[in-house]
């Protein structure tokens, strides 16, 4: 059976190629055609005929197709992937200084089970293949050239869509490795975010497998109740310990963590929770993205006045700690992306 090229990283290419006496840079070109020019068809330009041969023989090309595409006014796309075995997820491009950023699922639904979360109320479906993920991309890349052909690319890509990134740290890992080799789309470590709840046996392999791209955590409260609530991994990996181990995380200059506080009214909004999120953070080399609870059919909580934000993230300030609200749809990643339903 033929498995997808969009699955190889840059070096398994390379690698497979060599096994079979075939000339290795043919990964180079490879990439080349299929990140960085983003054809469709398939590559021929300077490859030998053997290599060309192997690669038809062995490789599919699929990726998933955009089912539907939603424009909001402000200029934010959503669009509902159709994956080959019917399943349907995700992904959101969205607005961001005269580019975009891309908003990327992991999975289809989540076995996480956040009270606060659709995704989450869905349940577990399965994990996304490295070519679903890299797919998403490639395809709205390709959207964004032919609708909006005046605008400017895609610059961030974050993992915030649905699904646990690191549930899936294979395939997240390798998507990853895809979009930053330099032969193919050459993304920057420092464009690509990826959001956790605080999966820890993903999370204990970051340091040593994972490209040196950002972490952001889903922190939501510092309480132990309250986050057992919210995410109830919490109960099986405290937060305390995913503190820890992030603390351990080599950090380039100027990089910092993101986390990420959902704010609900009445429930984590309080002047005495930002103090103790607060000290739990200050010293770290932290960012704060306050995200108001978005409301979907059925969800139990509200989302607090932006007065209450406001009070919220005034908080911060005292504790020099830069903190950003995340709410209006246009110029916001989380609020767009935790949104997100099937
Ligand atoms: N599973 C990962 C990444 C996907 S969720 C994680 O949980 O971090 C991306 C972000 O959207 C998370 O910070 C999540 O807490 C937030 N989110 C989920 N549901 C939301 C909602 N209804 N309103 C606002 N943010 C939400
Ligand atoms: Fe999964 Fe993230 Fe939703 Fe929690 S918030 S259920 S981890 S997608």
């Amino acid at each position: 059976m033929k498995q997808s090229f969009y699955k190889l990283t840059h070096s398994n290419l390379a690698f497979l190629l060599k096994e079979r006496n075939l000339n290795a840079s043919g990964a180079n070109l490879l990439f080349n055609w299929h990140y960085k020019k983003k054809n469709t068809s398939a590559c021929i330009t300077d490859l030998s005929k053997d290599t060309i041969g192997y690669l038809s023989e062995n490789f599919d090309f699929e990726l998933p197709k955009i089912d539907q595409a939603h424009e909001s006014s402000d200029k934010t796309v959503k669009f509902l992937f159709e994956l080959k075995d019917g399943n349907k997820v995700e992904t959101v491009l969205i607005p961001f200084n005269n580019r975009y950023s891309i908003c990327l699922s992991s999975q289809v639904g989540c076995a996480m089970k956040c009270s606060f979360c659709f995704t989450g109320t869905q349940g577990y479906k399965r994990n996304l293949s490295t070519d679903e993920i890299v797919g998403q991309y490639l395809e709205v890349y390709r959207w964004l050239e032919k609708n909006r052909p005046n605008d400017g690319k895609i610059l961030n890509i974050v993992f915030m869509g649905q699904g646990e990134p690191l549930h899936n740290f294979d395939n997240v890992k390798d998507a990853c490795d895809i979009f930053i080799s330099q032969a193919g789309s050459s993304v920057a470590t420092q464009k690509i975010t990826v959001s956790t709840s605080g999966y820890l046996p993903g999370l204990k392999r970051w340091i040593d497998e994972m490209p040196q791209v950002n972490l952001a955590l889903s922190l939501h409260s510092p309480f132990t109740e309250k986050r057992d609530e919210l995410i109830p991994i919490n109960k099986n990996y405290p937060l305390s310990d995913i503190l820890d181990y992030i603390d351990q995380i080599p950090l380039r200059k100027k990089q910092f963590i993101i986390y990420e506080y959902l704010l609900i009214e009445g429930f984590n909004d309080s002047i005495d929770d930002a103090h103790e999120t607060a000290k739990l953070l200050v010293g770290k080399e932290a960012h704060i993205n306050l995200i108001p609870f978005n409301p979907f059919p059925g969800s139990k909580y509200k989302r607090p006045s932006s007065k209450r934000v406001l009070a919220f993230q005034k908080i911060f300030d005292s504790y020099k700690i830069p903190a950003l609200i995340r709410s209006t749809k246009g110029d916001d990643v989380l609020a767009a992306c935790g949104q997100l339903k099937t």
